[in-house]
C-alpha cells in the first residue's frame, strides 16, 4: 500500500468527479502564492518534528499510534468532499458508509438489533450513553469503578447525575461484591463497566455484572472505548489453541452483546485518525430520547438522518469513509483486524515474562490486554519503598525520552498506596500514592522489536537505582 500513490489517486478521483459539473472560476481571495506555500509548509513539517515518534516501536508509552495508511488515504479522499454526517443533506454517500460500519461494529459486539452512530470521540460516545441512561432511569445515579475513565464523573456532573464509585480488586477490575452492595441500596440506575481500563487495560467482569445488574433492573453501559476491539480475540481458535486473552477476559468481552449500550473508539484500536468514536444501543427505541427538529437541515430525505439520533451536530463524513475503507481491507474478524491486536497482545505477554525474569524490573500486574505495567527493582530486591518506586519510574521515563542515542518513550501511571500494597504486601507505603511505568503495546511492530525494547528499559532501570534523583532535570545519557 503506497500511501503517496493513493493520496494522489484520491485527488485525481475528486477532480474527475468535480469535472462532471463543468468549469468555474476559482476566486482570487483564496489564492496562495506557491513560494509562500512552500515556505509555510516547510515550517509546518519542521514544527511537526517536535512530536514524539508514535509510529516507531521505541515509542511504548500512551495509547497513541498513527492511523493505517489506508485510513489516511480514505480520509483524504473523502475530506476533499468534506461531507457532514449530521444529515443526509450534508453527506449522503458517507452517511451510508457510516451506517455500514456501525452495523459491523454492532456485529462485532454481538448485538442482535442496534441503534448507533460514530462520534467525534469516546468521551462523546459515553456522554450519549449516559444521557440515554439518565432519560431511561430518571432520578437515579451512575455506578463507575475507581479505575473508570475520568470523563464519566465529569459527564455525569454535566448531566446532573450523581456518581457512585465502586472499589476495584487487586487487578484493577470492578469488585462485584461491592457493586452488589451498592445496587442493593437502589441509588444507582446504571452501571458503567469498563472493558479495558485506560491505565491498566483491566477488563471488568462484565459477564458477572450483567446478571447482577438485571437482578436490580439496572442498565449496563460498557465503556469499551479502548478494549472493544479485543472482542476479536475473545473466542477459542478453531485449531483448539486457546484464545489470545484469558478465559475470564473472553467471557467479559463476549458479554458486550448483553449490554444496553457500548462505546467503542475506532481511533484507539481501529487504526483510525482522531475524530472517530462510536456509540451503540441494543434497543433501537432509545431514538426517542434524541428527538428534535432542525429548521436548517433534514430536507433531502425522509430516511432518518444520523443527526436525529446524535447529540453532536456537524461530524466528519471523512471519518466514516476512512473506517469504511479500512474495514474493507482489515475486516472485524480474528484474522483481519484481530491479527493486529493479537500481535500487541503477544508482545505484552512476552514482555511480562521478560520483566518477571529481570533483576532490574518488577511487574506491577500481569497484562490483561496489551498494556504492560512495571517498575524498576531496587538492587537485591528488598521490599519496594513507594517513594523510590515513583522516583525511579519517573527517572526511567525521563532518561529514556531525553537520551540522545537510542531514546525510548514510556509513560507512567499514578497508583494509590492501597493499590500497590494489594499487589505487593511487603511494600513500604511511605506516601499516599506512587508512579509505575506503563507501556501500551498497541502497534503490532512492538512484537518483533520487543527484545530490544526490553534490553533498553532494563538498562535504564539499572541506571536509575540505587539513587534516583529526587527531582527531574533529566539531561540524557
Ligand atoms: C480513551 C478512553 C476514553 C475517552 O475516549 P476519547 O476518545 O479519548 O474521548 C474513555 N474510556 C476509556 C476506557 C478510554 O480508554
Amino acid at each position: 500500500m503506497e500511501l503517496g500513490y493513493w493520496l494522489g489517486r484520491g485527488v485525481e478521483a475528486f477532480r474527475e468527479w468535480a469535472g462532471t459539473y463543468g468549469e468555474f472560476a476559482a476566486h482570487t481571495a483564496t489564492a496562495v502564492d506557491e513560494a509562500a506555500c512552500a515556505a509555510a509548509f516547510e515550517e509546518l513539517t519542521a514544527r511537526l518534528r517536535g512530536s514524539y515518534p508514535f509510529f516507531h516501536p521505541c515509542y511504548a508509552g500512551q495509547m497513541l499510534k498513527p492511523p493505517h495508511p489506508v485510513a489516511v488515504a480514505g480520509y483524504a479522499a473523502a475530506m476533499l468532499v468534506n461531507s457532514n454526517n449530521h444529515a443526509l443533506d450534508g453527506g449522503p454517500a458517507t452517511s451510508a458508509m457510516e451506517e455500514e460500519v456501525v452495523e459491523q461494529l454492532a456485529g462485532m459486539a454481538g448485538f442482535a438489533a442496534h441503534l448507533g452512530h460514530l462520534t467525534s470521540s469516546g468521551t462523546q460516545a459515553n456522554l450519549e450513553a449516559l444521557f440515554v441512561a439518565r432519560e431511561s432511569r430518571p432520578g437515579t445515579g451512575v455506578a463507575v469503578s475507581a479505575e473508570a475513565h475520568y470523563t464519566h464523573a465529569r459527564m455525569c456532573h454535566l448531566l446532573g447525575v450523581p456518581v457512585f464509585t465502586v472499589p476495584v480488586d487487586d487487578r484493577g477490575r470492578m469488585d462485584t461484591g461491592e457493586l452488589d452492595r451498592l445496587l442493593s441500596t437502589g441509588v444507582a440506575g446504571t452501571v458503567v463497566v469498563t472493558t479495558g481500563t485506560t491505565a491498566l487495560g483491566a477488563v471488568d467482569p462484565l459477564h458477572r455484572i450483567v446478571p447482577l445488574a438485571r437482578r436490580y433492573g439496572v442498565r449496563v453501559h460498557a465503556d469499551a472505548a479502548y478494549g472493544g476491539f479485543f472482542r476479536l480475540l475473545a473466542d477459542e481458535k478453531a485449531d483448539g489453541e486457546g484464545a489470545p486473552v484469558a478465559p475470564e477476559t473472553g467471557d467479559a468481552l463476549r458479554a458486550l452483546a448483553r449490554c444496553d449500550s457500548v462505546a467503542i473508539d475506532p481511533h484507539k484500536h481501529g487504526l483510525q485518525p482522531y475524530g472517530c468514536g462510536a456509540v451503540l444501543f441494543g434497543d433501537p427505541d432509545v431514538a426517542r430520547f434524541f428527538r428534535h427538529d432542525s429548521p436548517y437541515t433534514y430536507f433531502t430525505s425522509h430516511r432518518p438522518h444520523l443527526g436525529e439520533i446524535s447529540l453532536e451536530c456537524s461530524r466528519s463524513g471523512a471519518a466514516a469513509a476512512a473506517l469504511w475503507l479500512t474495514l474493507k481491507l482489515l475486516p472485524l474478524t480474528p484474522d483481519g483486524l484481530g491479527a493486529v491486536l493479537a500481535a500487541g497482545r503477544r508482545a505484552a505477554v512476552r514482555w511480562a515474562e521478560l520483566i518477571s525474569a529481570s533483576p532490574y524490573l518488577e511487574p506491577y500486574q500481569p497484562p490483561e490486554l496489551d498494556i504492560v505495567t512495571y517498575y524498576p527493582a531496587a538492587p537485591g530486591s528488598p521490599p519496594p519503598r513507594l517513594s523510590h518506586v515513583g522516583a525511579a519510574s519517573k527517572e526511567v521515563l525521563h532518561r529514556g525520552m531525553n537520551a540522545k542515542e537510542d531514546p525510548v518513550f514510556l509513560s507512567v501511571a499514578r497508583v494509590t498506596a492501597d493499590a500497590f500494597t494489594a499487589r505487593r504486601a511487603d511494600a513500604v507505603a511511605d506516601g499516599d500514592d506512587t508512579h509505575v511505568l506503563r507501556s501500551v503495546l498497541m502497534k503490532p511492530e512492538s512484537e518483533p522489536y520487543l527484545e530490544r525494547l526490553h534490553q533498553r528499559v532494563e538498562q535504564l532501570a539499572k541506571a536509575s537505582w540505587p539513587a534516583p534523583r529526587a527531582s527531574g532535570s533529566a539531561t540524557g545519557e
